[in-house]
């Protein structure tokens, strides 16, 4: 077993308990009192390193390297900490105390796991030529939290080199890190629409410009878009999540106005824009064909994320040197879900970590469930990864692989 993973075997027990108290204390978007509490505590109490706050609830740690001849170069480190809107239906010893309040993404593994490698990687001080920064950060699952440290004035960005970040993935076994060279995930548009038509009595139609019809249209056009506009090695995704038109009492009306909006995700930015386009177009002839007006309009809620490849190489090599060639998978396709880890990776080179949480044996439960679960040995792994990464970064010789052998 190498030098590393003999330090985050010593730290591991403690993190885990840790992990347990987050999980069945969570809290939501970007005021975390009691986690921030938590790990600001344990960061004074256990380490020696800066820290700051960022925000009402957003932790930065900083560990300042003691090897010279480093170019004052920083690596961002990143765990996010927010749960989310769910009541936890799992039998689990340390499930949620929060009615209607689940860590259903693992942010809880992230957090802790983060808070073990600063502990593991001051340890390493002396060898480290340069900085690592660990942002501890609220409200991923709002968009907000990653722009509220890049927002941040007490932080100087322009010496951050490269950024890393790790997420559990329950379709992967514990034990196990999944690294996607390229893009990895997807960027998330919110599509407003507005159909405005004329109402009127229904045994008149003539009368009327159905908006509900003109809707039931635009929606169906939506759907057939993705499947002839985009090229089908390409990803895209179209999801209507909500409506609202006519009343219940007035079903002999005619209504003269929906409105609808849906969530798009793309991975390619050239898909995304030609979508946009075809959408407005799609709108102006369905106007003009139907006579209703039809305002559309969209923001960006976040970016795609693209892992950069030479990071990538330092991810592989750190996983092989510490876990083993076998812990490492590649994942071969992006995915769709959509991360504020990129608001990151669209200033810096940044690479983001899958960490295999689902236990040999049992079935993969998707994240934002109210089954989810993490393994146990999820932490040990998530720490490591963590700490094997910056080090890795850094130069810093990592030694013997798990299992004794370093001949890989
Ligand atoms: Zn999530
Ligand atoms: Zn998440």
């Amino acid at each position: 077993m190498s030098e590393l993973m003999r330090r985050v075997d010593a730290v591991e027990p403690e993190i885990r308990a840790i992990w347990q108290q987050l999980h069945q204390n969570p809290e939501r978007g970007m005021a975390l009192p009691n986690t921030a509490k938590l790990i600001e505590a344990e960061l004074l109490a256990k380490t020696g390193v800066e820290v700051h706050r960022v925000g009402e609830a957003g932790i930065w740690a900083v560990l300042r390297g003691g090897k010279p001849g480093g170019d004052d170069g920083v690596l961002m480190l990143r765990g996010d900490m927010d749960a989310l809107p769910i009541q936890e239906a799992t039998d689990l010893p340390y499930a949620s105390r929060s009615p209607g309040v689940m860590h259903a993404c693992g942010h809880d593994v992230h957090a802790s796991s983060l808070l073990g490698a600063v502990r593991v990687l001051e340890q390493y001080r002396d060898q480290i030529p340069g900085e690592i920064w660990f942002f501890f950060q609220p409200g991923e699952e709002v968009l907000q939290g990653a722009k509220s440290f890049l927002a941040d004035p007490h932080i100087d960005f322009s010496r951050v080199r490269a950024c890393a970040g790790c997420h559990v993935l329950g379709f992967t076994e514990v034990g196990k890190v999944s690294v996607r060279y390229g893009s990895h995930l997807a960027s998330l548009d919110a599509l407003h629409f507005t159909v405005r038509g004329r109402g009127a009595h229904a045994s008149t139609p003539n009368e009327t410009v159905d908006a509900m019809v003109v809707a039931a249209e635009l929606i169906m056009k939506l759907q057939v878009l993705l499947s002839r506009e985009v090229n089908p090695s390409d990803m895209a995704n179209l999801t209507l999540g909500y409506i609202r038109a006519g009343e219940p009492d007035r079903v002999g009306w005619v209504a003269d106005r929906v409105e609808l909006g849906a969530g798009m995700r793309t991975v390619n930015p050239a898909t995304r824009t030609r979508l946009l386009e075809r959408i407005q177009a799609i709108c102006d002839g369905l106007s003009l064909a139907t006579r209703a007006e039809i305002d559309f309009s969209y923001e960006n809620q976040c970016p795609a994320l693209w892992n950069t490849p030479a990071l990538c190489d330092v991810a592989v090599r750190a996983v092989e040197h510490t876990l083993g060639a076998q812990a490492v998978e590649l994942a071969p396709s992006p995915a769709l879900g959509a991360e504020d880890f990129a608001f990151y990776t669209q200033h810096f080179p940044g690479v983001f970590l899958s960490i295999g949480c689902r236990t040999p044996g049992r079935d993969s439960i998707p994240a934002h469930t109210p089954e989810f679960y993490t393994d146990p040995g999820t932490i040990r792994t998530c720490i490591a990864a963590y700490a094997a990464f910056a080090l890795e970064y850094f130069g810093v010789a990592l030694g013997d692989t798990e299992g004794g052998s370093d001949t890989i």
